[in-house]
């Protein structure tokens, strides 16, 4: 967690630590873990990262997200998000697969399905708890904006920086995927074009404002072939 830790993800953090030790023994043998993770802007929501499996390395990147690439976004990317991270349940749990029969990238879920987290507990104060998943192998492949994101790799393999490109568009689609669904938990009737819409103006945005800065550190001498965005 970062430094300002909020108190439902303290709360949330003691409750997961001292349920009886057989549950715990079984969510080690399914290699199932937790990790708690808020917007350093706000105390709520608190998001609660469930993954099972192979990759725990990929908690990590959700958690990154959350914790520092948000805060990284232009202003108007945040403030859209405003209203709805205001509305939002206090804690989201988000289990994070590999993927989903469907080949959708998440759904949100209309009933709590992680066991920990499926009934009322005191820790939760008087948070709402909502539940969605991410498929992360689908997410990895989605080209979100096919004309762009191929624009800005070939000026990338000119640069030196590819690599770190791709991991940071990989979190901002993760970012953006979160938001797209907790847009779903807070507006149910919102149409899918509104909501799709909105997440995809803020990945748009995030990631055009990473690349502005990144040119801009780039060294001319060893990138000389680094062309302007979109102007050439
Ligand atoms: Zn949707």
């Amino acid at each position: 967690m970062a430094l300002n830790t909020p108190p439902l993800a303290q709360d949330v953090e003691r409750y997961l630590a001292a349920r009886p030790r057989a549950a715990r023994w079984l969510e080690f043998l399914a290699r199932r873990r937790y990790r708690l993770a808020a917007f350093p802007d706000r105390p709520l929501p608190v998001v609660v990262i469930a993954h099972r499996g192979r990759h725990p390395a990929r908690i990590e990147q959700v958690a990154h997200a959350i914790e520092h690439d948000w805060m990284e976004t232009p202003p108007q990317c945040r403030d859209a998000y405003e209203e709805i991270l205001r509305q939002a349940p206090g804690l989201i749990v988000v289990q994070l697969r590999r993927t989903n029969v469907c080949g959708c990238l998440g759904h949100r879920h209309v009933i709590v399905k992680e066991i920990p987290f499926s009934e009322p507990h005191d820790a939760f104060g008087d948070a709402a708890v909502g539940e969605m998943d991410i498929a992360f192998d689908r997410v990895e492949s989605w080209l979100a904006q096919p004309l762009m994101d191929t624009a800005l790799d070939t000026q990338f393999i000119a640069g030196s920086r590819l690599k770190e490109f791709h991991e940071q568009q990989l979190r901002f689609r993760l970012l953006s995927i979160l938001l797209h669904e907790t847009h779903h938990m807070v507006a149910p009737q919102a149409t899918e074009d509104v909501v799709r819409g909105r997440s995809l103006a803020f990945y748009r945005e995030a990631l055009a404002n990473y690349v502005e800065i990144a040119r801009a550190t780039l060294s001319f001498t060893i990138d000389r072939s680094f062309s302007r965005l979109g102007k050439e």
